[in-house]
């Protein structure tokens, strides 16, 4: 929908602008997603990572014309004569206020509000599955449940929506009165209340109360009294006759009694539900049977029931709920191409965000690629204006080439540029007619969703059919980015550690997401490292701890800034420098204070600063030392000792050269010093998710690196039957041994064999039995649930990093990056 500027004003109560009749329909808080700049009104918000007045000028250049700000910009970047600014206190309480505004220009329309610690996403698109047949719902994309997120949701509400179904999410004390505001419930849920995000609140009561705090308004709120918490404060905040409350197991007391049953052979569960007050009973089917799809089956049935309906008579859509999968993943393809899968949902808006997820990774230049199947047309009218809209989308992205897969989007295969566009009517034709090496160095988005069946033109793509992966959650590496970020001084800058491929995760992806969270620098070990970086077009600052390299030009020509240890060193470079004409090339010098690896020594300070005054061709940029205890209180004394003389060393330097940063804290050193922050800190191990502190204090990181692999074969054995090499794991029971395909190749110790060690499996810790080969290795399934193609995590949520490490007495780190590199690495986010 359109708004004018002056309406625009009107709402946000300031003047009013130079352009009144300015039409707005876009709300932009990202500055990397712009796509329509005509239309567009940026939100320059100031978040953790940024402050958004930083891209006012670029914006500007890019076209657009609209901005509510808190300051007007500098006119040193451009004169700005024909451009709205709405300055505003408070930008994020301006969106929100418009997101109000908006959402209450629709009084009459139901929506659904869900909260909850997990699930709220999948409940949220059940809900559109079981609903969208028989009316136009519209709901967030993903999971935009933030400050932020919501208000961009709530602005998709066209006047010819039916219902609206928004999740809230929150992570402190006093987030939800915002969200509720604008949301307006008719309808609540709550999914679950977790321990997750447990910072902000002081005890799980704490965060029931905030969460119920969304449905204060709300006509029917459902919820499940199974979680005896849960159910006693809502009982507190919420009149019996407003609730509708949920019992798996048999609680008397409930509105709704779940009953469900598993059959494991068809993969389904048969839930029976009884609401013995509105006279409703009956039966639904679900292809799914874990506890988190019942869980999310009985409040679909509560909500439904909320909505004045009979769950009966969806039995159908029950039945053909989707997988659902929010996720983003990027993959490793054949001939260097990049896939990104995106199997969430074949609409408009995730086409968008997944275009905008796609541009982000794009380098400049690359050739791009989207494969697209039919896309859902339920709660559409005009399917050709649809494909229309969809056309210029990804004209406006430039993308280089599309291919359509299905016998409706075939139908309207006019409608796209013709240059570059192929048609299939089915993913067996084009797998006929396209090969991998049409592919080779493109980026390309698969698009698809359930029934779909593009997973194999994934496979196609694919560059490696081993079956294990290290998963990378790229959120996960944000979310401690962020925490660590919040610790610091607003000025101190991080550099954020990628060396030996980001700690085994792999550094372009990661490197990508730290350029776009605001890393001050990236840091690798060597120079090679650095180079992959840069040709992939990483253009951040990039500082290399190891730079003895034979071929000084790479390092000048890409900018890397070499870290100099040494007088050796620091002449070589100089010589070099001089040698290839450069001037006031940026170095970091390293002072040992204390580990003794490298660096110079507080007697070398006065001819260090002499020689460096000396010549212009290189500069120093900053000075840093390296903490070699930072871990063991018990050697606290040895950690001061090294402040101290990095302070006084440090300080020399700086009176000599006053632009020079300083920075010496590591992961640890950040949590346990952080009044020796300086000007910024290297952030390493924590930035992966690894705790290095067992207090507590790094509780709240998420784990970024999963290894994972599947059960290639099962065999049933009697007790006494030996396993593997050299016969040594003997089974003292009758046993089910599983094989899966990974080895000390792939970075399995060896070590860990012989019931050392376990892997988890559905649920269940399985021992592994005997030797570990190369490539392959047995464990134990006996007391597991578990089938061929089953998935196996090695380490991940279930099975610290730590803990394996512990078992093979090494640390983390060595674990991480031993992961080889022939496992396929695939990085996603939600
Ligand atoms: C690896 C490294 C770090 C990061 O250490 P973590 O313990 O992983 O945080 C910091 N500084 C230097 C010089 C390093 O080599």
């Amino acid at each position: 929908m359109q708004y004018s500027a002056l309406r625009i004003a009107d709402i946000l109560n300031v003047a009013t602008p130079i352009y009144p009749d300015a039409l707005i329909d876009v709300l932009l808080t990202d500055s990397r997603s712009l796509t329509y700049p005509e239309r567009t009104l940026f939100f320059a918000l100031t978040t953790p990572s940024g402050d958004g007045h930083r891209y006012v000028a670029e914006l500007y250049r890019r076209g657009v014309r609209n901005f509510v700000v808190r300051r007007r910009p500098d006119t040193a970047d451009a004169c700005y004569t024909d451009a709205n600014f709405f300055v505003v206190p408070d930008v994020r309480a301006a969106l929100q206020q418009l997101a109000r505004i908006h959402r209450g220009k629709f009084p009459s329309l139901p929506v659904i509000g869900i909260t909850g610690s997990r699930g709220k996403t999948t409940l949220k698109e059940w809900l559109h599955h079981l609903l969208s047949s028989s009316i136009h719902t519209v709901r967030s994309p993903r999971s935009y449940n933030s400050q932020i997120g919501v208000p961009l949701s709530l602005w998709e509400i066209t006047p010819d929506a039916e219902l609206g179904i928004f999740e809230a999410g929150i992570s402190e004390k006093g987030e939800m009165d915002a969200l509720r505001d604008m949301i307006a419930p008719t309808i609540g849920v709550i999914t679950n209340v977790g321990i997750e995000h447990a910072d902000g609140f002081a005890s799980r009561s704490d965060k029931c109360d905030e969460k119920i705090k969304l449905f204060s308004a709300c006509q029917k709120v459902v919820y499940s009294v199974d979680d005896p918490l849960l159910a006693q404060r809502a009982a507190c905040a919420i009149q019996p006759e407003r609730s509708i409350t949920v019992s798996r197991l048999g609680d008397n007391n409930a509105d709704i009694k779940i009953h469900c049953t598993i059959n494991r052979a068809e993969s389904c569960a048969d839930i029976h539900f009884d609401a013995h007050h509105f006279h409703l009973n009956g039966n639904i089917k679900i292809p799914f049977t874990s506890e988190a799809a019942l869980d999310n089956a009985s409040l679909a049935i509560g909500t439904l029931i909320a909505m004045g309906m009979n769950p009966s008579e969806l039995s159908e859509r029950f039945t053909s709920i989707p997988n659902i999968d929010t996720r983003l993943n990027v993959i490793e393809g054949v001939n260097n191409c990049i896939l990104i899968t995106d199997h969430y949902a074949a609409d408009y808006p995730s086409l968008m965000s997944a275009l905008d997820f796609m541009n982000r990774r794009r380098t400049s230049g690359q050739h791009t690629t989207v494969i697209l199947p039919d896309m859902e047309t339920v709660g559409t009218d005009d399917v050709e204006h649809m494909y229309k809209n969809i056309s210029l989308l990804l004209v406006k992205y430039g993308i280089d080439r599309i291919i359509g897969i299905g016998e409706e989007i075939t139908r309207h295969a006019c409608i796209f540029p013709s240059g570059n566009s192929r048609f299939y009517t089915s993913v067996a034709d084009f797998m006929a007619a396209e090969t991998p090496t049409d592919f080779g160095h493109s980026l390309i988005l698969v698009k698809g969703a359930e029934n779909h069946n593009t997973e194999q033109i994934t496979e196609m793509l694919e560059a490696r059919q081993h079956e294990t992966v290290l998963e990378v959650d790229l959120d996960a590496m944000v979310h401690n980015f962020n925490i660590f970020r919040a610790q610091l001084k607003p000025s101190t800058g991080i550099v954020a550690m990628v060396k030996a491929s980001g700690y085994g995760a792999g550094s372009y992806e990661l490197a990508k997401t730290l350029q776009n969270q605001g890393a001050a620098y990236l840091a690798v070990a060597v120079a090679d490292e650095a180079m992959d970086l840069r040709n992939s077009g990483i253009t951040m600052p990039i500082m290399v701890l190891n730079p003895k390299v034979t071929n000084y030009h790479t390092l000048f020509s890409h900018m890397l800034e070499p870290e100099v240890y040494s007088f050796d060193l620091l002449h070589e470079i100089i010589e070099e420098g001089r040698r290839y004409g450069v001037k006031d090339f940026p170095i970091h010098i390293k002072l040992d204070t204390g580990m003794h690896r490298l660096g110079f020594i507080e007697s070398d300070i006065d001819q260090l600063i002499s020689e460096l005054k000396s010549q212009d061709i290189v500069t120093p940029r900053s000075v840093f030392s390296h903490l070699a205890a930072a871990d063991c209180p018990d050697m606290d004394d040895y950690t001061m000792e090294q402040f101290t003389m990095f302070e006084r060393c440090s300080s020399r330097m700086k009176d000599a050269f006053p632009g020079m940063l300083r920075h010496i804290l590591n992961s640890t050193g950040i949590t346990r010093f952080p009044q020796y922050q300086y000007d910024m800190v290297r952030l390493g191990i924590c930035l992966y998710g690894i705790p290095t502190l067992s207090d507590g204090s790094q509780n709240d990181l998420q784990p970024v690196s999963s290894l994972y692999t599947v059960v290639i074969s099962i065999k049933n054995w009697s007790a006494g039957t030996t396993v593997g090499y050299g016969r040594k794991g003997v089974l003292t029971r009758d046993s089910r041994i599983a094989t899966i395909p990974i080895g000390y190749a792939d970075g399995l110790r060896r070590a860990l064999g012989c019931g050392h060690s376990s892997v988890w499996v559905n649920g269940s810790l399985c021992p592994i039995i005997g030797n570990i080969c190369m490539d392959i290795c047995m464990v134990d399934v006996t007391d597991a649930r578990c089938e061929v193609g089953d998935r196996v995590e090695i380490f991940g949520h279930n099975i610290n990093v730590a803990d394996i490490a512990d078992k093979l007495g090494t640390i983390p780190y060595e674990v991480l990056s031993s992961v080889s590199s022939r496992v396929k690495r695939i990085y996603f986010r939600e």
